[in-house]
């Protein structure tokens, strides 16, 4: 229990400092929109806040943790800490209506109570509006925390009605120490920490078959280009092709070169910093000797025009041959 305070001091260190100063002031507002991708902390943040308004030993305003008050609505079965999530693919109107009809009776213990609205976004126009209504009323023994990772998908009139705290992304390092503790391989983390900025999409990614076969056949395209193997040409057709099938997976196809040539590009010019591909650092070694800088430049800009051209609508099988000429070539 005590670890949720250090493990947000860590995570989200302006944030936290924020909301300390104001529960020690006793400042808090009745509605909050945290933003931010997953893994950013945004439903620990709330919960911490939600148990400084339960807290039978408060010190300082601050939640104890210790107490059964902190425990329960750490824990997430406090009676007055109601918690809403999509049902199916929306928050539906009468979710919002329930929620409503709940506040209207008092606490179960006590006046207080705290709601936490998750993937905000996903509230229908009747769920935001009838959600509006309640945060036109303020009422100053309720709180709300909307969690969204999707700011702009919601309704002007609600952003204007709640505070906006956004929380900044890990740090690489921080998501790979964070995925480490999920149990991840640090060959699986190093790429993923590339790739992705959320944890939940890492881990997600992480379990996904097509996804570690589509970066075995990246780093394989990858192996076979630098060495000038006539073959890799024929591999686009033969095994990139037949994998990599949607826009999605073009573009990560070419991030997956890209980030095989950034790892030759730092190693080059010695840069201390995470590979992706930590497990091939002795290979991308003997690769970095083999090739200027410049003409490492060169392949990472053919590498970035290519990727524009995927993300406008140009047929990918004709841009990963040509690139794969150009780059075998240059
Ligand atoms: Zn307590």
């Amino acid at each position: 229990m005590i670890k949720i305070e250090d493990n947000l001091r860590s995570m989200q260190p302006i944030i936290y400092k924020q909301l300390e100063k104001t529960m020690k002031k006793n400042q808090l507002t009745h509605a909050y929109l945290f933003e931010g991708v997953s893994g950013t902390g945004k439903k620990d943040m709330a919960l911490w806040v939600a148990a400084s308004l339960f807290c039978q030993k408060p010190i300082d305003n601050l939640p104890c943790k210790e107490c059964t008050s902190c425990s329960r609505v750490l824990k997430q079965v406090h009676p007055d800490v109601i918690e809403i999530a999509p049902d199916g693919l929306s928050i539906k109107v009468e979710q919002v209506r329930q929620l409503k009809a709940e506040f209207s009776k008092s606490g179960v213990e006590g006046q207080q109570k705290v709601f936490i609205i998750e993937d905000a976004e996903k509230m229908t126009a009747g769920a935001a509006n009838s959600l509006l209504k309640f945060l036109e009323e303020p009422n100053g023994k309720a709180i709300a925390f909307l969690l969204t990772t999707a700011k702009q998908r919601l309704l002007p009139t609600i952003l204007s009605r709640c505070q906006l705290i956004h929380f900044r992304n890990l740090s690489k390092q921080r998501l790979l120490d964070e995925l480490e503790k999920k149990e991840l391989s640090n060959q699986q983390s190093a790429l993923l920490i590339h790739l992705t900025n959320s944890l939940e999409t890492a881990i997600l990614m992480s379990q996904d078959e097509w996804f570690i076969e589509a970066s075995k056949i990246g780093y394989k395209w990858f192996i076979q280009i630098v060495n000038k193997k006539a073959e890799s040409f024929i591999f686009v057709q033969t095994d990139v092709m037949p994998h990599f099938k949607e826009r999605d997976h073009y573009l990560l196809a070419i991030d997956l070169l890209l980030l095989a040539y950034r790892d030759v590009l730092k190693t080059h010019y010695k840069v201390v910093d995470q590979l992706a591909y930590p497990q091939h650092s002795e290979q991308i070694g003997n690769i970095a000797e083999q090739f200027s800088g410049e003409k490492l430049s060169y392949s990472i800009e053919i590498l970035l025009q290519s990727r524009k051209k995927l993300e406008s609508n140009v047929n990918a099988q004709g841009v990963f041959e040509q690139l794969t000429l150009l780059l075998i070539r240059g």
